[in-house]
């Protein structure tokens, strides 16, 4: 008997064996060979840095030192009161993780998926647990064509399965076709994507007096989070909280 229960996991494990010679596996970042560990080499994880307490309450950013209280927040939040409730990160977004994101944008490495909704799931534990549904950062439909998939739709539906909260994949629509953010000042990214995002018709009812946690790659200048944020509390969402993976640390970014 505990040969024969063993031998579907037996077998299970020389299909693995059997994929893993076919495709060795290899770091998400750097494309290296893992020596049989699955996700990132031991360099690419060292060069992440990962965020922990203390953060500013209301928007994650690290704080050099404890400030004496969990609620305490940053200078910017503080002045601009960002139109988000909470919003917690995994990581720096700096040199030691551009790459996990580039290449999870842009070059299929929609395999790491369940890594990286996992290290969501944790990072952000808190806003999920209040999430009444998971909403991703829309691509407008032509870059979606040419893209082929949206990095941040892949991490909602991979929330959604470890949490079970409601993924709405539509619940956001990009309204216009805006420009990269990428080189654009502060400014002009903020009109850029001013009033480029709207809840289509069909969600708006469900949507109303809700909790919802919008999910995208990276929080930079936070322009098109907020974009989104006031689009979502315009139609009567009560609460937006943000979860990315990556996030800007310094100011000048
Ligand atoms: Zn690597
Ligand atoms: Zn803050």
């Amino acid at each position: 008997m505990p040969l024969l229960s063993a031998l579907p996991r037996l077998a299970s494990l020389a299909a693995k064996s059997a994929m893993d010679t076919v495709f060795p596996p290899r770091c998400y970042a750097c494309n290296e060979l893992t020596g049989g560990q699955h996700g990132l080499c031991a360099p690419c994880w060292e060069g992440v840095n990962f965020i922990s307490a203390p953060f500013c309450a209301r928007c994650g950013m690290p704080f050099a030192h404890g400030m004496g209280s969990e609620a305490a927040e940053c200078m910017p939040c503080l002045t601009l009161s960002p139109p988000f409730a909470k919003a917690r990160a995994v990581f720096a977004y700096d040199d030691g993780s551009r790459r996990l994101i580039t290449r999870y944008k842009y070059d299929d490495r929609t395999h790491a998926t369940p890594m990286y909704a996992a290290w969501l799931a944790r990072a952000g534990a808190e806003l999920l647990g209040e999430a009444d549904y998971i909403i991703p950062v829309p691509l407008h439909r032509w870059r979606l064509v040419q893209r082929r998939y949206n990095q941040s739709a892949l991490l909602v539906q991979g929330l959604a399965k470890l949490s079970e909260k409601p993924a709405l994949l539509s619940g956001l629509r990009r309204t216009r076709h805006t420009q990269q953010q990428v080189g654009l000042t502060r400014e002009q990214r903020i009109a850029n994507v001013e009033d480029a995002f709207a809840i289509p018709p069909k969600h708006a009812a469900q949507l109303q007096g809700k909790t919802v946690l919008l999910v995208d790659d990276v929080l930079t200048t936070g322009a098109t989070i907020e974009s989104c944020t006031r689009a979502l509390l315009d139609a009567g969402v009560a609460t937006v909280h943000v979860l990315t993976l990556g996030r800007t640390t310094d100011d000048d970014v």
